[in-house]
Formats: C-alpha cells, sequence, structure tokens
C-alpha cells in the first residue's frame, strides 16, 4: 500500500537570474511499513526532496500522492493542515520548546487536534513511557541529556499516529554512543509497524534503514534494498 509516491517530481529556485534544479524529475514509491534512508551529498536534493516528501514546499512540477491523495498543488494552509495529520518530524536540533516540559511538549500536537486535556495527558505519558522517559516527565529541555531530548522529540513526532516518520539528520547533535540508542528506538517504532523515512548523509545511520536511496545533483542515483542492515 503506497504512503508515498512521487512522480517526476522537478524542484526549481530561482536566485536572481540563475535556475537552480534541485530534483530533476524525481519518481519514487514509498509502501506502508517501508524504513527508507535518503543519502546523498551535500548539495544533492536531500533536503529539498524532504521539504517535498513533508509537505513544507511543493514541486515546480510533478505529482506528490500522500496516502493517495494529490498534495502537490495544496495551498500553504491545506498542506499545513496534511502535514499535523500525516507527518511526524525529527530534526537534528530536537526544536522543543524550551519552557515546557517533556510531557507538554509531547501534548501539543493534540492541541492542535482538539483532544481534552485527561487524554492527552494520559497519551503522552504512555509514549514517553515507551521511549524509555517514564522518569523524566516533568524535566524541561535543559534539564535532559541530548539523547533524551531527542526522545521527547520523536515521542512528539509520533503522538498523533502520523503515516510516516520523516527524520532529518536525527543524530546529527549526538555522541556515537547516543546516536546508536536513537537508531534502536527508530528500529523498535519500525518493527511496530510505522513508516521511516531517515535523511542523512551519514552512512553508519543509513545502514540501519531497509532500503537505501542515493541522490546525486538532484536524481536519483541508486535505490536498493540493504541487504544487511544493522538490527
Ligand atoms: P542537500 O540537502 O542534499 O544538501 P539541498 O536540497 O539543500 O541539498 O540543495 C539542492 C540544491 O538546491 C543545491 O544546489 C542548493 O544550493 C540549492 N538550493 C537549496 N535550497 C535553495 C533555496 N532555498 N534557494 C536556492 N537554491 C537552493
Ligand atoms: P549524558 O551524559 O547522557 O548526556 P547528562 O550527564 O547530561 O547525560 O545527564 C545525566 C542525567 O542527569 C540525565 O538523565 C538527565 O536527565 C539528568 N540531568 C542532566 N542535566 C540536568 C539538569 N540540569 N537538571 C536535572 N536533571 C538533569
Amino acid at each position: 500500500e503506497s504512503v508515498i509516491k512521487l512522480e517526476k517530481i522537478v524542484k526549481n529556485y530561482k536566485v536572481g537570474t540563475q535556475i537552480v534544479r534541485a530534483l530533476r524529475s524525481v519518481s519514487l514509491n514509498i509502501n506502508r511499513g517501508e524504513y527508507v534512508a535518503i543519502m546523498g551529498a551535500s548539495g544533492s536534493g536531500k533536503s529539498t526532496m524532504m521539504n517535498v516528501i513533508g509537505c513544507l514546499d511543493t514541486p515546480t512540477s510533478g505529482f506528490y500522492e500522500l496516502n493517495k491523495q494529490d498534495v502537490s498543488h495544496l495551498s500553504d494552509d491545506e498542506l499545513a493542515e496534511i502535514r499535523n495529520k500525516e507527518i511526524g518530524f525529527v530534526f537534528q536540533t530536537f526544536n522543543l520548546l524550551p519552557r515546557n516540559t517533556a510531557l507538554e511538549n509531547v501534548m501539543l500536537p493534540l492541541v492542535y487536534a482538539g483532544v481534552k486535556k485527561q487524554q492527552r495527558i494520559e497519551k503522552a505519558e504512555k509514549i514517553l513511557t515507551e521511549v524509555g522517559l517514564a522518569d523524566r516527565i516533568e524535566h524541561k529541555p535543559n534539564e535532559l541529556s541530548g539523547g533524551q531530548r531527542q526522545r521527547v522529540a520523536v515521542a512528539r513526532a509520533l503522538i498523533n499516529n502520523p503515516s510516516i516518520l520523516l527524520a532529518d539528520e536525527p543524530t546529527g547533535n549526538l555522541d556515537s554512543k547516543i546516536s546508536e540508542e536513537i537508531m534502536q528506538l527508530f528500529a523498535e517504532i519500525h518493527r511496530k509497524g510505522n513508516t521511516l523515512v531517515v535523511v542523512t548523509h551519514e552512512e553508519s545511520i543509513a545502514m540501519h534503514a531497509h532500503r537505501i536511496i542515493r541522490l546525486k545533483d538532484g536524481e536519483i542515483e541508486a535505490d536498493y534494498v540493504n541487504p544487511n542492515p544493522v538490527y
């Protein structure tokens, strides 16, 4: 069952009189439950692709179907709504609210979704427990280690049951031991049936995914099953 279907996606940026061709006719299908790493050198188009997949930006041309719905030509408001419902984001910089506790950070997407307070708290406590932070619920980001902050961010990303967990260099700010722990958490999330897309330039991170897509100069250079995923 297709979750992400890109068809001949082109993304051009205008810079003065120059046109930068960031994605040059990218076609791709990702099914529910897949664990995909998108790799490529700096400038190859990874961020642009993540922005399109994450409904943060629309393509110049081509089609994007998310859960069989065409999202290639939506307004910013419509895109924002799809994003909140369908996509859980994890960033290198965690992007947590500094004045709020782990619990409050994780509950926030449920506030936008209109879930009642008691249910928000129960759901957030449950998911924080699942990511191993049962005893850190009242901690604020600056009272947590880097790895714990990223766990909070993963919990927040998952709380709405998104169709895709989309992670951009999720271990970029973590040392290698903590990075492995986060990738172990991703493996568990994958085992539970979630669809994961991880954008990274790090080979050691990509090797956890079950499918590897390599971008080069805005095109897919390779797309193959990882014969030997870690975990
Ligand atoms: P990566 O994430 O792999 O480093 P990007 O998607 O950021 O690649 O960039 C792909 C190409 O598009 C690069 O040549 C980059 O300079 C260009 N680019 C990216 N974002 C913009 C932008 N907002 N305006 C103009 N050019 C951009
Ligand atoms: P790590 O070495 O894994 O990065 P730290 O040494 O930063 O972790 O933190 C160790 C433990 O102490 C963590 O479990 C974290 O929750 C807790 N902790 C760290 N900083 C604070 C703080 N300012 N206030 C309360 N607890 C903290």
